[in-house]
C-alpha cells in the first residue's frame, strides 16, 4: 500500500515572514491528515528557518535542486550533504525547469539523482513531455528515456528509495491541469514499463502527479489508482488550497 505524498514546491518564491505564515498555517492540515505525508520545499536560503518551524511538525523539508559534488570550488551549488544538516529529506532534481532553463541534460540529473541517494536523501525525480511531445504522441517515449538514463547510472533498485514526478511540461503553471484520465494512464504505462526491470520496484515506488494541481482538482487525480499525491507549485503558496490539496488525499 503506497502513501499519499503531498509537496510543494515553492520554486522561487518567499520572504521570512511569508515562510513563518505558510508552515505555521500549514500544521494543523498536516497534522489531520495523518496518513498523508506532506512535505515543502522553500527556496534554499529558507531551508535553516523552516527547519526550526517544522521541528514540531509532521511536515517534511524537501530542496529544489542539488548539486553533484559534496564540496569545493563550485561558486553558487549546494550540496545534498549541507541539506542533510537543515533536516532536508526530498530534494527534486530534475524538474522541468531545470531541464529547460538551466540545460540540465537526462545525464546531468542521473548523477544529480545518484549524488542526492549518496548523501542519504530521497530524490523526487521529476519526468514528463513538453506539449510538442504530448501531441507528437512521444510521451511515452520521452518519460521512458528519462526513467532509463537513472536506472543505467544507479540501477533499477535506486527507484526504491525514490519518488517519481510525473509532470506533463504544459501542465505546469498554465492552470491545464491533465485529466484524471491522461494522468492515470501515464502513471501506469511509468510503473509497467519499470515492472519490466522489477516488479516490486515498480510496485512500491510513488508516482506524484504534477501541474497545475489545485484543491478542486486534487481528488479526482488521487482517486486513480497509480497516482499516490501531488507535486504543487502555484498552489502550495495559498495555504488554503494547500491545505485543501492534502484534505483530498486523506
Ligand atoms: P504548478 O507547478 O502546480 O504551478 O503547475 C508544479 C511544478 O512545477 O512542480
Amino acid at each position: 500500500m503506497r502513501q499519499t505524498l503531498v509537496m510543494g514546491n515553492w520554486k522561487l518564491n518567499g520572504s521570512k515572514t511569508m515562510v513563518a505564515e505558510l508552515i505555521n498555517a500549514l500544521k494543523a492540515p498536516a497534522a489531520e491528515a495523518g496518513n498523508v505525508a506532506v512535505a515543502v520545499c522553500p527556496p534554499v536560503l529558507f531551508l535553516g528557518q523552516a527547519q526550526e518551524l517544522l521541528a514540531d511538525s509532521t511536515i517534511a523539508l524537501g530542496a529544489q535542486d542539488a548539486d553533484v559534488h559534496t564540496q569545493g570550488a563550485f561558486t553558487g551549488e549546494n550540496s545534498p550533504a549541507m541539506y542533510g544538516e537543515f533536516g532536508v529529506q526530498y530534494v527534486l532534481v530534475g524538474h522541468s525547469e531545470r531541464r529547460t532553463l538551466h540545460a540540465e541534460s537526462d545525464a546531468v540529473v542521473a548523477a544529480k539523482f545518484a549524488a542526492i541517494q549518496q548523501a542519504g536523501l530521497v530524490p523526487v525525480l521529476c519526468i514528463g513531455e513538453t506539449l510538442e511531445q504530448f501531441e507528437a504522441n512521444e510521451t511515452q517515449a520521452v518519460v521512458e528515456r528519462q526513467l532509463q538514463a537513472v536506472i543505467d547510472q544507479s540501477g533499477i533498485q535506486a527507484l526504491a528509495s525514490a519518488v517519481i514526478a510525473y509532470e506533463p511540461v504544459w501542465a505546469i503553471g498554465t492552470g491545464k491541469t491533465a485529466t484524471p484520465e491522461i494522468a492515470q494512464g501515464v502513471h501506469a504505462a511509468i510503473r509497467a514499463f519499470l515492472a519490466q526491470q522489477d516488479a516490486t520496484v515498480a510496485a512500491g515506488v510513488q508516482i506524484l502527479y504534477g501541474g497545475s494541481v489545485k484543491g478542486a482538482s486534487a481528488a479526482g487525480l488521487f482517486a486513480m489508482d497509480d497516482i499516490d499525491g501531488a507535486l504543487v507549485g502555484g498552489a502550495a503558496l495559498q495555504a488554503d488550497e494547500f491545505a485543501a490539496i492534502i484534505k483530498a488525499g486523506a
